[in-house]
């Protein structure tokens, strides 16, 4: 079984390379691969100034004086600066579904771009990129990382070093979805560790800024938890850059 499981993504793969490109979201022939059709394009939110200079929310309209948001002032988050690429709605969540689920990994390299150019920022000054895990059981039934794979595809596009062995989800967490805030960050809390037999974890990680790669900005809740970890570990700064946000 373990053979014919591992045939059918081959094989999907070698039907994309035959038929036309098709975009990444609703499948209409494009004329190059890796993009989407220009009714996709424009369905797309990306988020823009002004933001929450923390967290990255976006503002309807240019604040006077801070440009902080009032649940950062309120309770300022763990990591130091959040910033995601897109407005994770209607448009944008089937688009996340089909990376994370439906093998679109051709998507990387694009969402990469969207991301660079939201985190710009972040890039410059990022040492290491780390991607947030996911436990190995999900893992094993999902074939990969949709984190890790952002992660690579922002490192090919920005030459930042990626380390993808260096967190560990120590207990599989049941999904965040309908959780409320207070909810996902009981359900994420103490859920990720250093890897043991990571090779240098100390030095990758003491003294650098790190970028920390997630697909969806939710609440905060699991990269808050993973930069803990990474805090507690000696990083001097943790910033967050996500593909998506929800607003
Ligand atoms: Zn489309
Ligand atoms: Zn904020």
């Amino acid at each position: 079984m373990a053979a014919l499981s591992s045939v059918a993504p081959l094989a999907r793969r070698l039907l994309d390379l035959l038929l036309p490109p098709r975009c990444g979201r609703c499948g209409v022939d494009v004329p190059a691969d890796a993009t989407l059709c220009l009714t996709c394009w424009s369905a797309v939110t990306f988020v823009t100034e002004p933001l929450c200079e923390v967290c990255g929310l976006p503002f309807e309209i240019r604040p006077f004086g801070s440009a902080v948001c009032g649940a950062c002032l309120a309770e300022p988050p763990v990591f130091d600066r959040a910033r995601a690429a897109v407005v994770y709605d209607d448009a944008t969540r089937s688009l996340v579904l089909a990376f994370k689920h439906g093998d679109r990994l051709t998507l990387a390299p694009l969402f990469a771009a969207w991301m660079v150019r939201a985190g710009a920022g972040l890039m410059e000054q990022a040492d290491v990129i780390v991607p947030v895990p996911l436990h190995r059981w999900r893992l094993l039934s999902r074939r990969y990382n949709q984190a890790a794979v952002l992660a690579h595809a922002l490192g090919r596009a920005t030459g930042v070093n990626v380390v993808d062995s260096l967190l560990l989800r120590t207990r599989q967490t049941p999904s965040q979805g309908r959780k409320s805030a207070a909810q996902r960050t009981l359900n994420v809390r103490g859920a990720f560790a250093l890897r043991n037999n990571c090779d240098g974890a100390a030095e990758v990680i003491e003294g650098r800024r790190i970028v920390l790669v997630d697909d969806v900005f939710t609440t905060g809740a699991t990269v808050s938890a993973c930069t803990r970890v990474l805090r507690r570990s000696g990083a001097v700064a943790v910033d967050v850059l996500t593909l998506a946000r929800v607003t």
